[in-house]
């Protein structure tokens, strides 16, 4: 899914967010932000720990600090999550353009869609409720194509 909003403009949000929350800037906190922009895709706290050892293994990180400035970007709404329930937390970039998700609880894969109808019907019953609608999350849960052939 697309990004709207350029990088430079993301970094610097994210530095008033540190900044407002009295937390310093550093590369480490950046380089959380920079795998989460450009990965497309759904990231638990180790596989972004692990994304950032690997592509610089001089960097001192610890796994804290993942969790820690997820939970500031989620708070922001820089990033979000999805649920796996006690499996965890996978996040992506907040700032994509609206998508939904099918979920394997399997092999915890996930696939985006985006159906218009879907996407219609949620307004409409809103309206029906005179609801003032800000956001939804849809997810469907199940066995993936190649987990149903396990
Ligand atoms: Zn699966
Ligand atoms: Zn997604």
């Amino acid at each position: 899914m697309a990004i709207e909003k350029t990088y430079v403009d993301v970094l610097e949000d994210f530095k008033q967010l540190l900044k407002s929350n009295r937390l310093k800037y550093t590369k480490q906190r950046e380089l959380i932000l920079e795998i989460i922009y450009n990965n497309d895709g759904h990231f638990t706290p180790e596989d972004i720990y692990n994304l950032i050892k690997m592509s610089y293994p001089d960097v001192k990180l610890g796994i804290a600090t993942v969790y820690r400035t997820l939970t500031l970007l989620e708070d922001a709404q820089i990033v979000s999550s999805i649920s796996f329930g006690t499996q965890g937390k996978k996040y992506e970039f907040g700032l994509k353009e609206h998508h939904d998700h099918l979920v394997c609880l399997e092999c915890g894969g996930i696939e985006e869609f985006f159906d218009e109808t879907i996407e219609k019907q949620q307004e409409a019953i809103a309206k029906k409720f005179n609801f003032k609608m800000t956001n939804h999350i849809m997810k469907i849960t199940g066995l993936c194509s190649a987990c149903q052939a396990k």
